[in-house]
């Protein structure tokens, strides 16, 4: 068996950092050597990883590139919210690194964004989308990443602006509904993630697949071959 992945986790006492450092303990393929949170200092926690995991905050995002740029180290970007500076930050890194950068690294959405496309493209101009999410109240950023990026993949086919209604309730871990509504119809296509470990098992297997690939920004989809 080849060595496990070594990996450094950013984020690691917020919600999603707990729930990747749990699952990695049960993952022969993946060790997590070192973990980093608010404060503590990130370059040299980097020296001996061959991947990072980020699930921070946007504000982490300059100090993270700097440091894998300079140390050439491959990162997968879960944190959601960035400015669209921080954006340019995390694509003028991956000229350098590989990057897996993803507002939702869970199979069901992936496949969920692959299905708005097509349904955006067989639907047509006749059709108008709309986009419903629901967080739990803790949630920082709004619309959810995964929104903005739903919201994407119609616009590259309709051309059209989508409302997005964002709501924040309850322990709500996840839930997008994208709704075509057409002239006497109305389709709804709905994901509901029941734990964040869906999130947590994606982002392991993005630093999997990340492993020997060439500088370059990468989604989800990628990983999974979509
Ligand atoms: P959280 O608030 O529970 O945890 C964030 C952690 O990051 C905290 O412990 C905080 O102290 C730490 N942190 C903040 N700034 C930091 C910095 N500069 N350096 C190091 N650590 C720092 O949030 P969460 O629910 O775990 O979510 C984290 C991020 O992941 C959010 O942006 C969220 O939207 C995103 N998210 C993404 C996915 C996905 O699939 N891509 C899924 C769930 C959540």
């Amino acid at each position: 068996m080849s060595s496990p992945v070594r990996v450094l986790l950013i984020g690691a006492a917020g919600r999603m950092g707990r729930s990747v450092a749990d699952l990695a303990k049960a993952d022969p393929k993946i060790d997590i050597i070192a973990q980093c949170d608010l404060g503590d200092p990130i370059e040299p926690a980097m020296k001996n990883c061959d991947v990072i995991i980020d699930f921070s905050q946007p504000g982490a995002i300059p100090e993270v590139c700097r440091t894998a740029s300079n140390q050439r180290k491959s990162l997968v970007i879960g944190t959601t919210g960035h400015s669209q500076e921080q954006r340019r930050t995390i694509e003028k890194t991956a000229e350098s690194v590989p990057i897996v950068f993803a507002s939702n690294f869970s199979v069901g959405v992936n496949v969920l964004f692959w299905l708005t496309r097509k349904a955006a493209e067989l639907l047509g101009q006749d059709f108008n989308p709309e986009i419903i999410e629901t967080h739990h109240k803790m949630k920082k950023d709004a619309p959810s990443g995964t929104a903005k990026t739903l919201a994407e993949v119609s616009k590259t086919v309709q051309k059209k602006e989508i409302p997005i209604q964002s709501i924040r309730e309850g322990e709500v871990v996840g839930e997008h509904t994208v709704i075509f509504t057409g002239p006497g119809e109305r389709l709804e296509l709905t994901h509901r993630a029941a734990s964040r470990e869906i999130f947590a098992r994606g982002a392991l297997r993005a630093a999997h697949w990340i492993m020997g690939k060439p500088p370059g920004l990468y989604s989800m989809q990628d990983v999974l071959g979509l």
